[in-house]
């Protein structure tokens, strides 16, 4: 690969590197809006990645983004922070602002972005499956886009009260945890409930959280994190119902889109984003 070096450079820092969704999606927008930007794929090993952070300061990297295992191990290489990253306790995008490398998280902001246009989280009581660092990010950014309350309901107690504890401490919104040991009764009051576990993620297609379909209503709003694929057995189960659902694909595009922004400032078009993970049969 051959790359012209006075395109500004961005990237994801991941391990394995291989079949990244994301450089589609990105190069798309990028080509789409006439940017002469390019994103890089790199393999990065945890023992190299001060060393990779080293690398993109002196090529002048405008940003990166960064995958398990380097959502938290990269924070200390960084310069600072943005508000909710630093709550969550993960990065997923690095961003170049003059000299410093700031860290953000735009796992939650992209959540919020692609259900705000269904319902916005202000004072809405929510009902979050997981407490892994999706339903982390997830958790902090519907708070802190003014979420009520936020039931944590996780199989680990102690990861669930964990992320209910961070939301209750560093957020407006209250945080509790609820056990998850039989099949979940979604509480009545409910307004949106999110799956932030990793449950019906291909190749487990048929896999579904265990929740009471019954319990859920017409009036809520179910949103799903699983990309691929975007739709699962668990929002098929809450459209029948009669809800209003939220697709996990709509997360990865915008978590997209709030990187590009900080990136380059351009709001990039979601449908050529979403159009291009669609066509790696995502
Ligand atoms: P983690 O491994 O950190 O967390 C997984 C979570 O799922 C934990 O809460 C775990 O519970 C729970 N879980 C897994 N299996 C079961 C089960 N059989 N029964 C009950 N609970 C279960 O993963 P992440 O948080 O990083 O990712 C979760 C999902 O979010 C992934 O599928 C990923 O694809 C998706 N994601 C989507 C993004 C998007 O842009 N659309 C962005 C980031 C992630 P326990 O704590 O008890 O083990």
């Amino acid at each position: 690969m051959t790359h012209n070096f006075l395109s500004p450079l961005t990237g994801s820092f991941a391990m394995p590197a291989a079949e990244n969704p994301t450089v589609a999606m990105i190069e798309a927008a990028y080509r789409h809006h006439g940017l002469d930007w390019r994103y890089l794929n790199c393999e990065v090993a945890p023992s190299a990645l001060a060393d990779a952070v080293r690398g993109a300061r002196a090529m002048g990297w405008m940003g990166f983004n960064c995958s398990i295992p380097h959502k938290v191990a990269v924070i200390e290489h960084l310069d600072g922070l943005g508000e909710s990253a630093r709550i969550i306790g993960a990065v997923n995008t690095v961003v170049r602002r003059g000299e410093r490398l700031i860290g953000e998280n735009t796992d939650g902001k992209g959540f919020v972005a692609a259900l705000s246009p269904i319902v916005h989280p202000a004072g809405k009581r929510v009902v979050l499956l997981g407490a892994g660092g999706a339903a982390r990010a997830v958790g902090v950014e519907m708070a802190l886009a003014g979420a009520a309350e936020i039931t944590i309901v996780n199989r680990s107690a102690g990861r669930g009260e964990e992320v209910a504890a961070i939301i209750d401490a560093n957020t407006p919104a209250i945080g509790r945890y609820q056990p998850w040991m039989s099949r979940y009764v979604v509480p009545e009051g409910t307004d949106i409930l999110i799956n932030a576990t990793s449950i019906g993620l291909f190749p487990d297609v048929e896999a579904m959280p265990d929740i009471d379909a019954d319990s859920l209503r017409p009036d809520m709003v179910v949103a799903d994190g699983i990309p691929n694929p975007p739709l699962t057995p668990f929002l098929r189960a809450a459209q029948r119902r009669g809800c209003r659902t939220a697709d996990g694909l709509g997360m990865l595009v915008n978590q997209g889109i709030v990187a590009i922004r900080y990136w380059t400032g351009i709001d990039a078009d979601a449908a050529v984003m979403r159009r291009a993970l669609l066509d790696l049969g995502l």
